[in-house]
């Protein structure tokens, strides 16, 4: 278990992180994160000095209760905790049915 250094605000994102393979529960993780965008908590940030691969995570929200298509087959949102600036990434491997969570 890798020591995750969070504060108040973002400590719950914690209970997030996770690999699985539910489409469901990723839709729900993403609506759960953009409750955490739209209250300023967090903020979305490009990866790799870009942002080509990323989308809004409010876009793929609306995508319910499931997306006709994907928009890719790797879906990469990095975000941000503004007041500790912890970092967390969202992937979904589309091709493969697999997404995870994580403490980067
Ligand atoms: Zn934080």
């Amino acid at each position: 278990m890798q020591n995750i250094q969070t504060c108040q605000l973002c400590d719950s994102l914690k209970l997030l992180i996770c690999e699985n393979t539910e489409e469901k529960e990723y839709l729900n993780t993403v609506r759960y994160l953009d409750g955490f965008i739209q209250r300023g908590i967090i903020e979305l940030q490009p990866i790799n000095d870009e942002l080509a691969d990323t989308c809004l995570l409010n876009e793929i929200s609306k995508m319910n209760p499931k997306p006709a298509h994907w928009i890719s087959d790797l879906i990469r949102h990095s975000m941000k905790c503004k007041e500790c600036g912890s970092v967390f990434e969202l992937v979904c491997d589309t091709y493969r049915g697999v997404w995870w969570f994580k403490n980067v």
